[in-house]
């Protein structure tokens, strides 16, 4: 079981949550919203070689945190992970749209300069211009677009420049996310359950629950739910291989 994107410090028990993750096996990418909440969020992984933390700057915060950029900056060099970043392109937060481009633009710069990161981005109603920050720094490592929501259009843009995505339940109850869904490469896609955020009825979806998303993906590339759930499996190894190559090919002078 995979969940790629989850806000593990967010939950009301977080202990209890990484520790039920540790039990049943669960990898998981577990994202934070601000740089001062890593060490911390970090600390929910200790014992759990499957449970990672992102660094991140979300981009609903970006107007409150910009000058935690500083503590990202000093923190990146202890993970191979960022995100939750990204820009945010919704009425709400449209007033601070050009703090969170400059937000973005230089966590990309950052990753650009170590190199190789796997990055969980957030792009709604902002795919366009997510990409086009992506493309000026290659660099910066493989980009996870998270919760896709964009057109067709901008999902051929974003598979033509080799971005990943991660699949949750959320996604699946749109009939546009499932159109989405069908034309990703299954060789570039891992689940998640973005969790707390997305919700199962009353309450939160768990991290483990992104599975349940596995038989939909079996319909939408019409293989069986044994195929894609070993295909998730190697993709989530691809990944990291990929990470450390482009990470000696960064650092090579
Ligand atoms: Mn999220």
């Amino acid at each position: 079981m995979i969940d790629f994107h989850c806000h593990l410090d967010l939950y009301p028990k977080p202990h209890d949550v990484a520790q039920d993750c540790v039990s049943r096996g669960v990898y998981v990418l577990s994202v934070t919203t601000t740089p001062s909440s890593w060490v911390g969020t970090s600390a929910l992984a200790k014992g759990a070689p499957r449970i990672r933390t992102a660094l991140g700057l979300h981009p609903q915060l970006a107007h409150e945190r910009h000058s935690e950029l500083a503590l990202f900056e000093r923190l990146i060099e202890q993970t191979d992970y960022v995100g939750e970043i990204g820009l945010d392109g919704g009425p709400e937060y449209r007033a601070h749209w050009d703090v969170q481009c400059r937000v973005l633009r230089r966590i990309l710069a950052i990753c650009g300069e170590v190199g190789g990161r796997i990055m969980s981005l957030h792009t709604r109603r902002s795919a366009g211009a997510v990409l086009d920050e992506l493309s000026v720094v290659p660099l910066a490592g493989t980009p996870i677009l998270h919760w896709f929501s964009g057109t067709q259009r901008e999902l051929a843009r974003a598979i033509s420049m080799g971005c990943w995505f991660s699949v949750g339940p959320g996604m699946l109850r749109s009939e546009n996310g499932m159109k989405l869904v069908a034309r990703m490469p299954p060789d570039r896609v891992l689940t998640e359950s973005d969790g707390p955020f997305v919700r199962q009825g009353s309450r939160a979806v768990w991290p483990w629950e992104a599975a349940d998303v596995v038989p939909m993906l079996a319909t939408c590339w019409d293989q069986s739910v044994s195929e894609v759930g070993a295909r998730l499996l190697t993709n989530l190894r691809c990944l990291g291989e990929s990470a450390h190559r482009a990470v000696s090919t960064a650092s090579q002078p």
